[in-house]
């Protein structure tokens, strides 16, 4: 017997990135949400939903260790579409984490930093929801290739919702500015991904968009978009701060 998921993801294939945001936003409702990092694929994401969807809800992880000009954008774009971003939070601050693990871990160990400080939040937050719609596009890395519009998300056990999917980066660049999307300025400053202040470097002339991500280490991603190992649950904290 199939699922409708089972029956929808095929479909989804042939159908716009705008129609599959009006079926992801009609059919979960209150338990869909928008995740966006605030590249400029996930402001093309935010404007396209917020036409279909004023007020909708959207989410983020925030690291701590943002450039200066993504916590800058994210101001304008709550006044711009008159939403509320959702700010997911590591148990662990960055001074606790210090404290715990030794400085620097992004330059020891990025994917046990990017666990505490993206996968977990990010794990929480999806524990609440139903579906979640990701900006995500085949062409930005070789672990995305795969990607399929709508999807069981095997990791967090939810559905995956991913309309920009088949779109190339000229597509984005030309939407977000023909729509007039605000976007970070840094992308103009040869940052074509922009992560954390630590992880995140401009390219040169040549390399590819992914090259200024993690320069130094064979890393693609931050583990939401893929199978990075969860946490060890020796260093997970609870809430209050206290060990599990
Ligand atoms: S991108 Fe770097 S600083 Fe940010 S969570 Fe991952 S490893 Fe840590």
């Amino acid at each position: 017997m199939t699922t409708e998921l089972d029956e929808i993801i095929p479909v989804a294939e042939t159908w716009s990135a705008g129609q599959v945001l009006d079926w992801a936003l009609a059919r979960y409702g209150e338990h869909v949400a928008i995740a966006t990092g605030f590249g400029i694929e996930g402001m093309v994401l935010l404007d396209m939903a917020a036409k279909i969807k004023p007020g909708l809800k959207v989410f983020t992880g925030d690291t701590e260790l943002l450039f200066p000009e993504t916590y800058e954008l994210m101001d304008r774009v709550e006044q711009k579409y008159n939403i509320r971003i959702e700010r997911l939070y590591s148990d662990l601050t960055p001074e606790e984490q210090e404290l715990k693990l030794g400085p620097s871990l992004w330059a020891r160990d990025p994917d046990l930093c990017c666990s505490i400080r993206k996968v977990e939040p990010l794990r929480r937050k999806l524990a609440s929801l139903r579906a979640w719609v990701t900006a995500i596009r085949r062409t930005q890395t070789p672990e995305r290739a795969g990607v399929r519009k709508v999807d069981w998300d095997v990791k967090f056990s939810v559905v995956k919702i991913s309309p920009l999917a088949d779109w190339s980066r000229q597509m984005i660049w030309s939407y977000a500015l023909s729509h007039g999307v605000p976007y970070n300025p840094l992308h103009d400053r040869n940052y074509p991904t922009i992560g954390c202040t630590h992880c995140t470097r401009a390219v040169k002339s040549g390399e590819s968009p992914r090259a200024g991500r993690w320069p130094g280490f064979g890393k693609n991603e931050c583990g939401l978009h893929s199978s990075a190992p969860p946490v060890p649950p020796a260093i997970r904290v609870s809430a209050s701060g206290s060990e599990d």
